[in-house]
């Protein structure tokens, strides 16, 4: 494990797959001059940080919310990019709006994740990227459809796009949940079967929705080997006009960034192959302890029986047919004899208990 190293020319980044995590930094909004510029100041003295993000058109969910500066916005962060050599990013969410930022010679967009549920809107901001370079970002859709978000990836491919990354943002949630959406990481394991190429980016801030998870929501990515992270930062979170429980000071994302591990393995497919087995095995755990709570319930009908009957717990002559007819199959299945033979009294040792102590019962 090792500590974040120096960056690299984001294009460099994208073509030649370098493995370190990228890092996308910047408010959820822009709200004013005064507030960007602060936040890209601040941004911009911490190293680790290659993008510059801020939403421009915001989709909220209520006409009474801010919805963003708009097209103003997009001149103050021109600005930003060449007064403080920051990439700059942005969502968009039509052609009209791609065209604004080609206009502005804004070439790193993101795809929202209401934008990515809608395959016509998709289609179209497609159609308005062909013959361009620009680097697109695709968030998660709202629900967990993959083969939505892999329809989103590939008209944007088919489009001649080629500098593409995924973004997990999370799953939004029909029950209230500890975080804001539902992270759902094996989908990686899907994603990078899919596209091997494709990096996959986490957005902690959207997941967590509040800023106090930011720090362990980035560090299981990184733990997952995923290729960046975008974290919503603000120069005065308190008074962000959108998302501003979740969003970080540009102080707390530089002691974040500085106490994070990054997995130092160039190649991560080796992870992720160790990661579908390890949920292979916590689904065939889980199915374990099923059948051994299904088989403890029959247990204690037979001690009902048992004690109906006037029949003793122990029954010697079925104890040893157990024992040979599991020992004949885990032979057959090629397993250990002397592991299955302690298994297997451990089992019975807890169903004699049981059974002793429904029989013992007064009633
Ligand atoms: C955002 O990044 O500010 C945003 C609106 O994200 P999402 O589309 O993931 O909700
Ligand atoms: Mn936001």
């Amino acid at each position: 494990m090792t500590k974040f190293s120096s960056i690299l020319p984001i294009t460099k980044w994208f073509d030649e797959q370098v493995y370190f995590p990228l890092i996308i930094a910047g408010p959820c909004s822009v709200e004013s001059y005064e507030q960007i510029i602060k936040t890209a100041e601040a941004i911009s003295e911490i190293p680790q940080v290659s993008i510059f993000r801020a939403g421009v058109w915001k989709p909220r969910t209520s006409p009474n919310d801010f919805s963003g500066k708009g097209e103003e916005a997009l001149d103050w962060l021109k600005e930003i990019q060449s007064r403080y050599k920051l990439n700059v990013a942005v969502e968009v969410l039509s052609a009209k709006h791609v065209e604004l930022c080609l206009n502005k010679k804004i070439n790193i967009i993101w795809l929202g994740t209401r934008t990515v549920s809608n395959p016509y809107s998709v289609q179209e901001i497609a159609d308005a990227l062909k013959g361009t370079e620009t680097i697109v970002l695709i968030k998660n859709p709202i629900n967990p459809d993959i083969r939505l978000w892999l329809g989103a990836i590939e008209r944007i491919y088919k489009s001649g796009i080629r500098k593409i990354a995924a973004v997990h943002r999370g799953f939004y949630p029909f029950e209230p949940t500890q975080f804001r959406n539902i992270p759902k990481w094996e989908l990686i394991i899907e994603l990078k079967t899919r596209f091997p190429k494709l990096p996959i980016f986490c957005d902690p801030s959207h997941i967590a929705g509040d800023a106090k998870f930011i720090f362990e929501i980035s560090q299981k990515a990184l733990d997952l080997c995923y290729d960046g992270l975008m974290i919503e930062t603000h120069i005065n979170p308190k008074e962000a006009l959108s998302d501003k429980q979740q969003q970080i000071t540009p102080n707390n994302l530089k002691k974040i960034l500085l106490n994070l591990t990054i997995c130092s393995n160039k190649d991560n497919k080796e992870h992720l192959e160790l990661i579908k087995l390890r949920e292979q095995v916590d689904s065939i755990d889980m199915q374990l302890l099923e059948l051994l709570s299904y088989r403890m319930k029959i247990i204690k009908q037979m001690a009902k029986y048992k004690k109906h009957n006037n029949l003793s717990v122990l029954q010697l002559k079925r104890w040893k047919e157990i024992l040979e007819s599991r020992l004949n199959k885990a032979k057959q299945l090629g397993m250990n004899q002397q592991f299955i033979k302690s298994l297997l009294d451990v089992i019975h040792i807890e169903a004699i208990r049981i059974q002793s102590e429904r029989l013992n019962k007064k009633k």
